[in-house]
């Protein structure tokens, strides 16, 4: 019979923390680990960082630098910051949600075949089933969204403190964590996949919003639906809430809206749609405003006319004139 493992018994050979070329590490586990040594977060950069990108891992990351495959924090083969180690060293060997004992020593013998000799996860009985501690991954898993979507957009960490804010913002908002943890859980369950594009897509809105300065709201999206006028031509209304849309077109009015960005993500994990995600502000106000929908990949070629001219999107409010459309053009990359 399958027995399942959820504590993981390790013998604290300290064979893993001398078996790496970097340790896995987000913006957000850095503060931890700046706040643990009372150091200040740049310092700790400074000193134990490296930003790069792997096979495993081709977008640029921050890593814990190790020297001759040592990490710096082992101190007579005990991790000497425990409280505060980085979540992949926390999750070790429960890396994923779900795996059996062998696929998981197949891995680790093939990436760092020292550990074979030494590392109780080899006296495991295969067939036996590794639990990883979902709460765990979740947070690893969103503060790695985080990381991932700031490298994306910044091109290099430039202020370590946005994503680390941005982290700290989402780890503690229930929905976004109730995102990851049904990602973390089943990755390759549709509406998990799809709920993960939009989570990353929220995050990159509020990440595009802090590298601007800007202070960032966001516009519920109540019904959508793809349109036709003689006058518009073909474009998608939205319909938001009366305050947000008033919002909008206070902005787009001011003649202050200078900051825009669209970002589009195809997704085929969920019928073909694509997020679309969209930041509007204004630099001289610190303010932006910014909405999330998604579409078929079918009527978003229809209506950008296979991707060579822009989205035309307008909102109306749900109640109130409805006359008074806002309306933005997104160069949405299909
Ligand atoms: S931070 Fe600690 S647990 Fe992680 S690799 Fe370094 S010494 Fe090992
Ligand atoms: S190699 Fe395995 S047993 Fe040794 S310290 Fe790492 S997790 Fe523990």
């Amino acid at each position: 019979m399958k027995k399942v493992i959820r504590d993981f018994e390790c013998a604290m050979c300290g064979r893993c923390c001398a078996s790496q070329d970097l340790v896995q590490l987000t913006a957000y586990e850095l503060y931890g680990l700046a706040r643990h040594l009372e150091i200040e977060p740049a310092e700790f950069f400074s000193r134990y960082c490296v930003t790069a990108s792997t096979t495993q891992n081709p977008t640029l990351h921050l890593y814990i630098k190790t020297e001759d495959g040592r990490c710096p924090f082992l101190k007579d083969n005990k991790c000497s910051v425990h409280e505060a180690r980085p979540y992949a060293c926390m999750a070790y060997p429960m890396r994923v949600y779900w795996s059996l004992t062998e696929d998981m020593k197949a891995f680790v013998r093939s990436k760092y075949p020292a550990l074979e000799k030494t590392c109780s996860l080899f006296r495991l009985n295969d067939g036996d089933v590794l639990l990883g501690d979902y709460e765990l991954l979740s947070r690893q898993t969103l503060a790695w969204w985080v990381d991932d979507a700031y490298f994306s957009l910044a091109g290099e960490m430039a202020d370590l403190s946005i994503p680390y804010r941005v982290a700290d913002f989402y780890i503690h908002d229930k929905e976004m964590m109730e995102a990851a943890k049904r990602y973390v859980v089943n990755p390759y369950h549709p509406p998990s996949a799809f709920g993960a594009e939009l989570a990353y897509a929220r995050i990159s809105l509020m990440l595009q919003a802090a590298i601007w300065n800007a202070t960032a709201s966001f516009v519920p999206v109540k019904v959508q639906e793809a349109k036709e006028d003689e006058r518009l031509g073909k474009f998608i209304l939205l319909t938001a809430d009366a305050d947000s849309a008033k919002a909008l077109g206070l902005l787009a009015k001011s003649g202050r809206l200078d900051l825009a960005r669209t970002l589009a993500m195809a997704s085929n994990a969920y019928g073909g749609r694509h997020v679309i995600a969209s930041m509007h502000g204004s630099s001289s106000d610190h303010i932006a405003i910014g909405f999330i929908f998604h579409e078929s990949g079918t009527i978003i070629r229809e209506l950008t006319d296979d991707g060579k001219k822009p989205l035309y999107i307008f909102f109306k409010p749900e109640t109130g004139d409805e006359v008074k459309l806002v309306g933005f053009p997104l160069n949405v990359k299909i």
